[in-house]
């Protein structure tokens, strides 16, 4: 018997419209099944090209800020499609600044004259030392010179924005007296002294490391790039005040009235917002960051300005309970244990979670979930919505601390699925 002729692309594609995919993507898929010498195989390349579209996940991980999660926890898809205010002034009806919104929010929960929103942290730290540091030098301390992760090392990013490095003192310790010689040398024209927080390891032992206060005093602006920490070491948006796994991470508002003029943090890691950068401090050095050329392309759009002034609005009603991360991380473990054990499924467990996103390296914060013996992530992953789950030595834990409770319906659907489909 000859051979059944293939389908043409094109008839191939129409029938996978029921995917809902569009016909373009479709056609793509159809190509490469033929291609393959598979047609039979396009319906399951068509799933395959809708999942791996951006969607919502249960975030069963127990990390908090999990990167490959997006970290915090956001609106993904938007409730509708509306025009905004985002550059016009409702009162005289003339242009206005997208900045005009959040950033003064910001100012305002962390006592800066003035804040700046970009793309993300990384984007500030350029932006800064573009704007204040270009063809002059920046003093940091060698046990500062960090690598956040995804090749943004500090030396680099300082020789793009066009500063030249000056290092002092050691890995392990930095005297004052090492800045000073810095910035006193006979030749010196240094533009700004940076802080960098460890945020994504810890140096111990013979260790010594200056301030901001004592930098302040030096003569040229401080900048404390802080990414990851606090907004407020006082924490008036927790009812209960900081958790106790929290230990002492910088916080914007102390470290600008310690002295330093501008801080940059990460929207996501220390605000628990969208991916966003903020420069906060003297309202004259956030001007000139604003005005020069790169702020323009680092500038960030409509979506996160929304989801921002959301949680800006949240921490100055100091309501933590409105920003997932402060919900979730601030959750009592008897309440994830009673969680864990009404989803029918699975042992109850205590488990460990953790802040995530290169913070707090090694903090652990107590938590319960459920354990299933065996490796069931990919199955979990293959589901809609998907499960993204541990494994601990061959035993499948899913910790509650990251599962939204409105989630738990669904984690208990994906539980019982596996408890009775063949092993
Ligand atoms: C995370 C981090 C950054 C980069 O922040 P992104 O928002 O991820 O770009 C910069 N500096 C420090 C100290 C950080 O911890």
């Amino acid at each position: 018997m000859p051979e059944p002729r293939p389908p043409s692309v094109d008839t191939l594609a129409r029938s996978l419209a029921g995917t809902g995919l569009p016909h373009a993507v479709l056609v793509e898929v159809a190509r490469e099944a033929i291609a393959a010498g598979d047609h039979g195989s396009a319906p399951s390349r068509a799933e395959a090209a809708g999942r791996a579209l951006l969607q919502p996940v249960v975030n069963a991980t127990g990390v908090l800020l999990h990167t490959n999660l997006g970290r915090a926890p956001v609106a993904v898809v938007s409730p509708g499609t509306r025009y905004s205010n985002l550059e016009i002034d409702l009162g005289d009806g003339r242009r206005g600044s997208r900045q005009d919104r959040t950033g003064p929010l910001l100012a305002r929960a962390c006592g800066a004259e003035r804040a700046l929103v970009v793309n993300n942290c990384a984007a500030a730290v350029v932006l800064v030392l573009a704007a204040l540091a270009r063809d002059r030098e920046v003093v940091v301390s060698r046990g500062e010179l960090v690598e956040i992760g995804g090749g943004f090392r500090i030396p680099e990013v300082l020789a793009q924005s066009g500063a030249r490095l000056v290092e002092v003192g050691t890995t392990n310790r930095t005297r004052l007296g090492d800045y000073a010689g810095a910035v006193q040398a006979p030749a010196a024209d240094v533009g700004l002294v940076l802080k960098v927080h460890a945020s994504n390891y810890r140096i111990t032992g013979f260790t010594e490391d200056v301030g901001v206060a004592a930098l302040a005093g030096l003569g040229p602006p401080v900048v404390a790039d802080i990414g990851s920490g606090l907004l407020d070491a006082a924490t008036p948006w927790l009812s209960g005040g900081p958790p106790p796994w929290l230990g002492d991470e910088p916080a914007a508002r102390q470290t600008l009235a310690a002295g330093a003029d501008l801080v940059t943090f990460s929207g996501d890691k220390l605000l628990g917002g969208p991916q966003a950068g903020v420069i906060a401090g003297r309202a004259d050095l956030v001007t000139a960051c604003a005005s020069h050329p790169l702020a323009r392309a680092l500038r960030p759009g409509a979506l996160v300005l929304a989801a921002l002034q959301d949680v800006a609005l949240a921490y100055l009603r100091r309501d933590g309970t409105a920003i997932g991360f402060w919900r979730m991380a601030t959750l009592s473990v008897a309440s994830l244990e009673a969680r864990a054990r009404s989803l029918g499924a699975g042992r109850t467990v205590p488990c460990a979670s953790v802040p995530g996103g290169g913070t707090l390296p090694g903090v652990e914060i107590p938590s319960a979930g459920v354990a299933l013996d065996g490796d069931h992530t990919a199955a979990l992953r293959a589901r809609t919505p998907p499960v993204v789950a541990r494994v601990v030595e061959d035993v499948t834990v899913c910790d509650l601390r990251t599962v939204d409770p409105a989630d738990d319906d669904e984690l208990a659907r994906a539980l019982a699925e596996l408890s009775t489909a063949p092993a």
